[in-house]
This record gives C-alpha cells, structure tokens and sequence, in this order.
C-alpha cells in the first residue's frame, strides 16, 4: 500500500481539485493507496468537503487537530498514521503536482528508500526564492547535513525510514534535515513546481522565520559557539583596554582624562556583544525548555476512517 500524506491548513479552494487530480493519479497505480489528510486546524470550510469525500471513499482519511500546530508538525502526524510501505508527502495546494508522485514511486520500485522531487523551477516570487536560497546556503554552511538542494517537503519514504523518523520526538522540528539525517538509499526526481492553485500561501514571513530558525539550530551549534567566540573576543580587547587605563593613570597622570573614550567605547562595545550572546543563549535555552516540557507534538480532535491503532 501507498499512502499519501496532505498537511492541510485553509486550503477550501483548492481541496476539492486535489482531491480529484488524486482520483486520476491513483488509476495509475497498481497498488492500494490511502490518503490521509492532516487537517491543521482549518478555520474554512476545508474539514467539511474533506469529511464529504470520507463519507464515501474509505480510502480517504482525515485526522483534525484540535487547531493549527504548524505544517511540520502535521507532517509528523502524517508519518505516524501512515500505514503504507511507503509514504509520499506532498503539499494541497497543488504546487506539487500529483502525478510527479507517479515517477517517485517508480523509483521507489527501483530500489530507493528515499525519493525526493527536487524543483527544475518554481513560480516564487522575487523574495521568495532569495530568502530560501540565502537558507539553504545558510544551513548547508551551518550544519554537517547536506540537505539537497531546490527541495521541498514533496518526498516518497519508505516504510522503514517512516518507522525511524517517528522515534525523533522533539518538537521544534524540521522534517527536511531528518529525512537527510537518518541517511538511507537516496535520489532525486526533477519536476517543475507550480504556482498555487489558489489561495494565499500559509506560510507568512513570521512562520518562515521561526521555520528557518528552526532548522539551523535543530542542526547546528554554530550560533552558540560563535557567541563563544564574541565573548572572547572582547574579553581580550577589553583587558587590552584596561592595561591601557591603568599605563596612562600611572605614567601620565595629567592627561588622565583621555579615558573618557575609551570608557565610553567600551560601555557600549562589551554591552552590545552581552545583549546579543545572551541572546543566542536565551534561545537555546528556550528549546531546551520545549524538549524537556515534553509536552506532545499535537492534539488530535477527530479522525475519519482510521482504524484503531
Ligand atoms: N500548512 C499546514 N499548516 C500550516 C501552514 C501550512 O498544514 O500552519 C500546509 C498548507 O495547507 C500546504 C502546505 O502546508 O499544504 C504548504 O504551505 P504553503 O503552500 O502555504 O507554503 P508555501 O508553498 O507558500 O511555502
Ligand atoms: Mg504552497
């Protein structure tokens, strides 16, 4: 069995056109597909017509949280349901055309255990493809992952890499990195992603930062050890500083003060560099926190043709 894994967040408009174009996709394999649905805490009509479609194909599932936990955690949701031998995960608006899913499972056949749709091009705008590239570059530098270029969420898993991405547990999780984390046989499908089908993109410039933030220090020690780095950078400039002080109060004392520069230059330079490790540190910290809390990753308030489990 195949399943396919939809986060879904908003998407009345574009639900429904999926769900057909899936229609058409599924002809074309001779294995039994499930799709599952993970509805984000749709404020639209998005769980309704989903619920319609379950009504009378069992092949349709949906799983509603409680409200929007965030596109990567309904991923995680869509793992953990899944109960193919393989798991395609895809976006529902769309911008990743279903019948791609057609060739990652060919691939899949072929022997790989991980299939990524990488993007021959996209239809972004202008900001939209420097900031993810300015990302990509970012954490390729950052972290000792090598996440694959021009790729999205849009990937087929096997069963068994399904299986070991459900025992990572924490929660300010960045799929992507995961999936190029455990390792595995790996390969890419190109395919030109699409413009949204309709709509506005879930993901504003406050849930792509915290994303992006997410992801470097899911991966990455670097920012802390850079505040490391600061930190002693200044010690030593202000030691500098203050043999400086104290040679000119004892061998110049009527030109002492001169040192009000110095001073001032100093106040500034050591508060400033605090702030900003503190800062670093604050936010490490703060994850620290999210682990430890231990809370789970998301609230289920209904699901539709899932069997107990
Ligand atoms: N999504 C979600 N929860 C959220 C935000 C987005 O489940 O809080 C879903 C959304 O419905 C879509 C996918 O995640 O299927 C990707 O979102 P979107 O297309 O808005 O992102 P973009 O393609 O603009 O980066
Ligand atoms: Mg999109």
């Amino acid at each position: 069995m195949i399943t396919f894994v939809f986060p879904v967040y908003n998407e009345e408009q574009s639900i429904a056109k999926l769900v057909e174009e899936m229609f058409r996709v599924r002809e074309k394999i001779d294995d039994d597909v499930e799709m599952l649905f993970i509805n984000d805490g749709s404020k639209d009509n998005t769980e309704r017509i989903l619920l319609n479609y379950a009504k009378e194909h069992s092949s349709i599932k949906v799983i509603s949280f409680s409200r929007n936990f965030g596109h990567q955690i309904a991923l995680t949701a869509g793992l953990d349901y899944a109960r193919g031998d393989a798991v395609v995960v895809m976006d529902s608006d769309l911008q990743d055309p279903p019948m791609v899913a057609l060739e990652l499972i060919e691939k899949w056949k072929g022997g790989y255990e991980i299939v990524y749709a990488k993007r021959r091009s996209r239809k972004d705008g202008f900001l939209k493809k420097l900031t993810a590239w300015g990302f990509y570059r970012t954490l390729r530098t950052l972290s000792s992952i090598d996440i694959p270029e021009d790729t999205g969420d849009f990937r087929l898993l096997d069963r068994k890499v399904v299986d070991t991405l459900k025992q990572f547990r924490e929660s300010s999780r960045f799929m992507r990195g995961l999936t190029s984390y455990v390792g595995f046989k790996q390969t890419a499908v190109l395919f030109d992603r699409n413009e949204r089908f309709a709509g506005e993109t879930k993901y504003p410039w406050r849930k792509m930062a915290k994303f992006a933030w997410d992801g470097i220090t899911s991966f990455s020690m670097i920012p802390l050890r850079i505040s490391t780095y600061l930190g002693f950078f200044v010690a030593i400039l202000s030691l500098i500083g203050i043999g400086y002080a104290l040679f000119m109060k004892l061998f110049f004392p009527d030109i002492t003060v001169t040192g009000w520069t110095l001073m001032i230059i100093a106040i500034f330079f050591i508060g400033g560099t605090q702030m900003v490790v503190l800062g670093i540190m604050g936010e490490y910290i703060g994850r620290i926190y999210t682990e430890v809390r231990n809370r789970p990753l998301y609230i289920v308030k209904q699901t539709t043709n899932i069997d107990a489990h």
